[in-house]
């Protein structure tokens, strides 16, 4: 018999744990059991969170910068002194192993230090006996933060951090798929902020649309699907929100001739498969070329063979299962499209639909169609397409050939020909001869349908403001 569902969870409004009359399950993916219930908020919940956000945030934006940089600091420390319970629990409900957990919630610690120290001074644009002239930022109010489930404690911080760090005050929606880590994180900091600064409510994708509907709401800090982004655009629309949108992405992957494939096969497969390829920015289509397409191929297969896949809590998984049954529905569909059309399985292939837990074998698909659902669309999970390439401009016209334009990589010897592609391509982050490299000062965001916007970096932190001319004129004499 499975332990009772934890029902500690609560939601964070106006400083204070509240429940609600409904509550919905969350699962562990890697059992498929219920392991905690948490509650779904109201219409009701939502407003009396934005009342609270917006009557707190006269005060936080005039507390002094300084200050709000060592409270979202602080925010940080108080991440570390819990990260163990934050690593048990991000596994427990999103299944990742615990590495990337590790990844997962030292990042965050680190972006609520290092965006703590981010600031968009004054500028003083004239200063003459006549005439001042500043250009300045103010915070927007009350924003509302939307959180993807798979990475649902970094995706909130990198709203979190900036949201506060700019003077405003937020509210923050998980997903219903991982609503745990983001509401304990929350709850945890109440008491380094006044009421009403940082709220959390648990809740489905309507309490998403009620969200990017509401008048006292200023901005949407969105990350999800591209679908869903035109959705929340369309309904920001209404009362004019600022959105940052970050979306989803079908990342290209150029291999050169000249590598050597034993030694580029585990880059190219933590390219495509770390976090189950449940990540915005895997590499999606890999254009091998066609010289050393067979060995890499290969070297991908015998590489993928010593990968362990499992239940993320165990020592040895490297991989954990797909996080929901919502997501695991979609991904059979691109293993089922792959065998109705005949495709080759250089791996994997085949679903257990026997086994305990929402798991799905790595599989690798070998130079499918272009214009295969696999390669033309997002599968997010562990299906890969491997296709060839063999003249220069054509490759860099098929992978920008696409409504994405999240990151691309390139992988290659010969420097002057790796960055001379990455150039071209059409992609927010252009990594070479590496990938998933991030940094809380390196701008982050999509090109075309994977986004408008961006998150990190001055860029970033600038999205949660408005912007500011005061001038003065001091002419003596001009008023009076
Ligand atoms: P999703 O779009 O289904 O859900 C994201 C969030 O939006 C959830 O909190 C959900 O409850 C909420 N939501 C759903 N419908 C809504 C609506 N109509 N209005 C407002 N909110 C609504 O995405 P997901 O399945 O949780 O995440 C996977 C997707 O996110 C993939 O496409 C992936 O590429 C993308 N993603 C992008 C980035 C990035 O930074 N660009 C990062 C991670 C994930």
């Amino acid at each position: 018999m499975s332990a009772p569902a934890d029902t500690s969870y609560s939601h964070i409004i106006n400083g204070e744990r509240t429940g609600s009359e409904t509550t919905a399950p969350v699962y562990n993916p890697a059992t498929g059991q219920v392991f905690a219930e948490v509650p779904v908020a109201t219409r009701n919940d939502l407003d009396r969170a934005v009342a609270a956000a917006k009557a707190a945030f006269p005060g936080w934006a005039a507390t002094p910068l300084a200050e709000r940089q060592a409270i979202v600091s602080a925010i940080g420390d108080r991440l570390e002194e819990h990260a163990e319970e934050f690593l048990a629990l991000l596994t427990a409900e999103q299944g990742k192993p615990r590495s990337m957990a590790e990844w997962e919630v030292y990042g965050s610690i680190a972006w609520f230090r290092e965006i703590a120290k981010q600031s968009l001074p004054e500028e003083v644009l004239e200063d003459t006996p006549d005439r001042k002239v500043i250009s300045r930022t103010t915070p927007l109010g009350v924003v509302g933060a939307i959180v993807p489930w798979n990475f649902p404690i970094l995706l909130a911080v990198w709203k979190i951090a900036p949201a506060l760090v700019t003077g405003n005050t937020m509210i923050v929606k998980p997903s219903p798929f991982t609503p745990l880590c983001d509401l304990k994180l929350v709850e945890l900091v109440q008491d380094l902020l006044p009421p009403g600064v940082l709220s959390a409510l648990s809740g489905d994708d309507e309490l998403g649309k009620w969200i990017t509907a509401h008048p006292d709401i200023a901005k949407i800090a969105f990350t999800g699907s591209t679908e869903t982004g035109r959705h929340v655009m369309a309904s920001a629309a209404a009362t004019l929100k600022r959105v940052t949108l970050e979306l989803g992405g079908n990342d290209p992957a150029i291999v050169l001739p000249d590598v050597d494939p034993k030694t580029v096969a585990p880059q190219i497969f933590w390219a495509a498969f770390q976090n189950n390829a449940q990540f915005c920015n895997a590499a999606k289509r890999i254009y091998i070329h066609d010289d050393v397409y067979d060995a890499v191929r290969d070297e991908l297969v015998a590489y993928a063979r010593t990968v362990v896949v499992g239940d993320g809590a165990l020592a040895d998984t490297q991989l954990g299962p797909i996080q929901n049954l919502q997501q695991l529905a979609k991904v059979t569909e691109y293993f089922d499209d792959c065998t109705a059309n005949g495709y080759t399985f250089a791996l994997g292939g085949t679903i257990d639909t026997e086994a305990e837990g929402w798991f799905v074998p790595v599989t690798l698909v070998d130079n499918p169609p272009e214009d295969s659902r696999l390669v033309a669309e997002e599968p997010f999970g562990p299906i890969l397409p491997l296709l060839k390439w063999s003249d220069e401009a054509d490759v860099i016209r098929r992978a920008n050939d696409t409504i994405w334009g999240l990151g691309a990589t390139v992988w290659g010897v010969d420097l002057e020909a790796v960055e001379r592609i990455g150039r071209q391509l059409e992609a927010g982050t252009v990594w070479l001869n590496e990938v998933h490299e991030y940094s809380p000062h390196q701008v982050f965001g999509g090109h075309k349908q994977s986004g408008i916007g961006a998150e990190n970096s001055l860029h970033g932190l600038a999205e949660y403001t408005n912007h500011q001319t005061v001038a003065l004129n001091r002419t003596p004499g001009a008023v009076g």
